[in-house]
């Protein structure tokens, strides 16, 4: 490569920081367009496994995250149907670092986007544009013009659309078809860990119930406790954070067994956002225009890997643009050695979201399958997810 790359990135979250960062560690100069005026501190708690640890070590942050992250020591399945129960404890602790290469953490989603704003902000071959949306894209002889206000354009060598599960770059330059709401609300909150038993404390715990399953774990150092419930709602919103009073929760998880019921009643405050998704199975890139994270592959939580993915991306797309090869080939083989991955991740997690949510006779039959399989054959049903590792360094 003779000239420096400048690729232009729309979305300053999880994945276009970790892009922007990726990017320049492979010697390519970066302009980040972010449409909010300010990244706030919103969000919750996000799960990295290995998968996604693994790259932030590359980058050099793995250190700075797990500072505010936790380890849990283990995650443990219960079932409402089965009297909450533990049916199943899979350690988690050091001892998953030393299986798959780098540790999982828990992390509050404002705690990993600080770590990566720092280092973007440190990084001068990348520049940061805060309130600046990216509303339309032209396709140049030798690149792309940003349309990002009736006055201003920023032209790139190529586009990277990392705008969220609503992309604007999606709708206007690839035919994606809009995120549609899946029919599930998850509801949210954190709770000081000293209001919580002690024995959940350093775990993550999932409670499935038919129609409705609760997520707990801790965040920043243990001090706090993340809560995730997600309920099947007709209710549809845009946004992280519409305010959800607590009777509303309390109502559609009513008569849990301990500690489970404590844990739903302890919050005098949660937040709420409705869940959407849509097929990965589309085109992602055009020409020097391409999408990465959410804006190709939003995907619901069930199987914890919306932001890993993110990050994944932002990793095999920086090494395949440092290679030899005009930016539009870049771009597609990046979409090709990402796009098996992202729809067995996102087909794995629609099949935990209606496993979680079982009733009657089949909630019964996987609890029992559940205690049969036991905690080691649990984990090697995601060493495939776990111990991905990009191809080369
Ligand atoms: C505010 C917020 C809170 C979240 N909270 C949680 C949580 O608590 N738990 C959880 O599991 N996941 C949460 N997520 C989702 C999770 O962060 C993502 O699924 C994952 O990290 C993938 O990230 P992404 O970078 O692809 O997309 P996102 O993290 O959604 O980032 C997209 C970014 O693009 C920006 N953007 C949108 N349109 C434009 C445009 N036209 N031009 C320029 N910029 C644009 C957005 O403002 C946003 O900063 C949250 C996401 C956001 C944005």
């Amino acid at each position: 490569m003779t000239t420096r790359r400048h690729i232009a990135i729309a979305g300053a979250g999880i994945g276009g920081l970790t892009a922007a960062l990726a990017l320049a560690a492979r010697g390519m100069s970066v302009t980040v367009c972010e449409r909010a005026p300010q990244l706030s501190e919103v969000g919750a708690g996000l799960q990295l496994a290995a998968n996604a640890t693994g790259i932030l070590r590359r980058l050099g942050l793995l250190d700075t995250i797990a500072a505010r992250a936790v380890v849990p020591e283990s995650l443990e399945v219960h079932s409402v149907a089965s009297s909450g129960a533990p049916l199943v404890t899979m350690p988690i602790g050091d001892g998953f670092a030393r299986r798959y290469g780098a540790p999982y953490l828990v992390v509050h989603r404002a705690d990993l986007q600080r770590a990566l704003l720092d280092a973007v902000n440190a990084n001068p071959a990348i520049k940061l544009h805060l309130d600046t949306p990216v509303t339309d894209v032209e396709t140049l002889a030798e690149g792309v013009r940003l349309v990002l206000s009736l006055t201003e354009t920023l032209t790139a060598d190529g586009l990277v659309g990392a705008d969220g599960v609503r992309s604007a770059v999606r709708s206007k330059v690839l035919a994606g078809a809009p995120a549609l709401y899946s029919g599930n609300t998850a509801y949210r909150a954190t709770i000081p860990a000293a209001e919580t038993p002690p024995e959940i404390r350093n775990k993550i715990g999932l409670w499935m119930s038919e129609k409705a399953h609760l997520v707990h774990y801790p965040l920043r150092g243990g001090e706090e406790i993340n809560l995730v419930a997600v309920v099947r709602d007709p209710w549809v919103g845009e946004g992280w954070s519409h305010p959800a009073e607590r009777a509303e929760v309390i109502a559609r998880l009513a008569e849990w067994p301990e500690p489970a019921a404590s844990l739903i009643s302890a919050p005098s405050q949660w937040v709420k956002w409705a869940l959407c998704g849509t097929s990965p199975d589309f085109t992602w890139t055009r020409d020097r225009v391409t999408l990465l994270g959410d804006a190709c592959h939003p995907t619901l939580p069930f199987l914890a890997q919306g932001a890993a993915m993110s990050i994944e991306d932002a990793w095999v797309l920086a090494g395949e643009l440092a290679k030899p090869v005009s930016v539009p080939a870049a771009f597609k083989a990046y979409e090709q050695a990402r796009k098996a991955r992202v729809v067995r991740i996102l087909g794995e997690g629609a099949r935990n979201g209606k496993v979680y949510h079982l009733g009657g006779i089949a909630a019964h039959a996987r609890d029992l399958g559940l205690k049969l399989l036991g905690p080691d054959r649990l984990a090697s049903r995601y060493d495939w997810l776990w111990s991905w590792q990009p191809a080369a360094a």
